[in-house]
C-alpha cells in the first residue's frame, strides 16, 4: 500500500487562481499575513447571532429603502442595525433573540417585487448564493373539488414544495372563491411550479398554483430573480403554443388565461345541455 503526499499545504480559492493568471505577483504581494482562528474570534463573535439577507433579484435595492422596509415589516425591532455588504446583500443585527427568531422563521419578506431571503449568519454564508434559494411564499391552490378544502389536503398537495408551514382554508361564503392557501417553502433555484397533477381514485386532476405578492420572475424559464431579457435559457416554446410557458397568470388575483386557446372559465352559456325546459 502506498501513501500519496499532499502536494500543496494550502488550497487556492478560485478567484486567486484567476488573479495569478492576470498578474505576476512578487514579494509581499505573494507572502501576506496568516490569519489564525484567534485572529478571527472577535469578528466571529460580532457576527454570531446576526442575520444575513439577500434580495433575490436584478434590481439593486437602495440601503435606506431596505432599512425602512425591514424596520416596518419586522415591527420595529429594538436597536436594529443594518449594514450593506454588497449589492442586494445585507447584515442585520437584532439584539432580542425572540425578535430574531420571529424574523428568521417569518416571511415572506417582499420588497419592490423581490424576495428578501433571511438566514442566520454562519462563516462565509454571505458569499454563497445557494444558501438563499429557499423562501416562504403564500401559494393559492385553485380548481379544487369542494370536499378537498381541508388542511390535510393542503399539506399533502403542498408536499411538492420544500415544505408547508401553514395551511389556510378560506371561510365559506367569502367572495374569493374556492381555494386553499398554503405558506410554502419555495425553491427559487428552479422554475416556479404552475400547478401539480394530483392522483385520486385512479383519476388525475390538475391543481393550479397562484402566488400571492409574487416576486418578479422570468416569463421564459419561470425562475425568480431575473427577467426574460437576461435569461440564459433558450426560449422554451411548445410546438402548438407561441406564448411563454410562464406568465402573469401565475400571480394571485390575475385572472388572465395562460393561453388564448385554453380559457380559464369555460363559457357555460354555450353548453346546450343546460338549456332543457
Ligand atoms: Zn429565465
Amino acid at each position: 500500500m502506498s501513501y500519496l503526499l499532499e502536494p500543496l499545504a494550502v488550497s487556492m480559492e478560485g478567484d486567486l487562481t484567476e488573479l495569478l493568471q492576470k498578474f505576476s505577483l512578487a514579494g509581499n504581494e505573494l507572502s501576506g499575513a496568516i490569519l489564525n482562528l484567534e485572529d478571527l474570534n472577535s469578528g466571529i463573535k460580532e457576527c454570531e447571532g446576526s442575520l444575513i439577507g439577500r434580495i433575490m433579484g436584478e434590481k439593486v435595492a437602495n440601503f435606506t429603502g431596505v432599512k425602512n422596509f425591514v424596520a416596518a415589516a419586522w415591527s420595529y425591532p429594538k436597536n436594529l442595525t443594518v449594514m450593506e455588504l454588497g449589492p442586494n446583500l445585507f447584515q442585520f443585527n437584532i439584539p432580542s433573540l425572540k425578535e430574531k427568531e420571529r424574523i428568521v422563521e417569518g416571511g415572506p419578506w417582499v420588497i419592490d417585487n423581490q424576495v428578501l431571503v433571511i438566514r442566520r449568519w454562519s462563516e462565509g454564508i454571505e458569499g454563497n448564493y445557494g444558501d438563499f434559494t429557499i423562501a416562504p411564499l403564500w401559494v393559492q391552490l385553485w380548481d379544487l373539488p369542494v370536499h378537498w378544502l381541508t388542511k390535510e389536503v393542503g399539506r399533502k398537495i403542498g408536499a411538492v414544495f420544500k415544505g408547508v408551514k401553514e395551511v389556510i382554508v378560506p371561510q365559506s361564503g367569502g367572495k374569493e372563491g374556492r381555494h386553499l392557501k398554503i405558506l410554502a417553502l419555495v425553491d427559487l433555484s428552479v422554475p416556479l411550479l404552475r400547478g401539480t397533477v394530483v392522483q385520486t381514485a385512479g383519476k388525475l386532476k390538475w391543481v393550479v398554483f397562484k402566488y400571492e405578492r409574487c416576486p418578479d420572475f422570468c416569463y421564459n424559464c419561470g425562475v425568480v430573480g431575473h427577467s426574460e431579457r437576461s435569461c440564459k435559457e433558450q426560449r422554451v416554446m411548445m410546438a402548438r403554443l407561441s406564448e411563454n410557458q410562464y406568465g402573469p397568470w401565475m400571480r394571485a388575483g390575475n385572472t388572465k388565461s395562460p393561453s388564448k386557446e385554453r380559457p380559464l372559465k369555460p363559457e357555460l352559456s354555450k353548453d346546450k345541455r343546460y338549456w332543457r325546459f
